[in-house]
């Protein structure tokens, strides 16, 4: 754990947070500033500041976080109708906070895939 992490400190419990799912390796919970009407973050319980950290060390952890970004997906309703993954990643991708994350989005059409295009 790195405890000058945000999302460390949510896994370990210092910092609430409203969990929809939790597994063995994953963590998933609302995003306290949501841009759709679902809006839900999956993390590994573990900390890699990005998914492609991620993906290079601990591979079985990154599909674990995709599973549950379906398994997300179908509590919230959204598998049916569709929704977005995001991973920012680094500046350009305008990541904020340095624990992977994904972004899972859904609950009505969320139009063009970046703003302005
Ligand atoms: P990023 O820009 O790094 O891809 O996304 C970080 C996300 O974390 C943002 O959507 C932001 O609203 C969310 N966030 C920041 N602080 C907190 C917090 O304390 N709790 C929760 N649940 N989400 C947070
Ligand atoms: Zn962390």
């Amino acid at each position: 754990m790195d405890n000058t992490c945000l999302f460390c400190r949510i896994v370990a419990g210092e910092i609430p947070a409203t969990v929809v799912h939790r597994t063995e390796t994953t963590l998933a919970f609302r995003d306290i500033d949501p841009k759709a009407p679902t809006h839900v973050l999956v993390i590994p319980v573990e900390h890699y500041a990005d998914v492609a950290v991620l993906a290079e060390a601990n591979p079985a952890a990154a599909a674990d976080v995709l599973a549950t970004v379906a398994a997300v997906a179908e509590a919230e309703g959204l598998a049916g109708d569709g929704f977005r993954v995001i991973f920012n990643t680094g500046e350009h991708g305008g990541q904020e906070v340095f624990h992977v994350h994904a972004h899972v989005l859904g609950g009505a059409p969320l139009g063009p895939m970046l703003a302005g295009r």
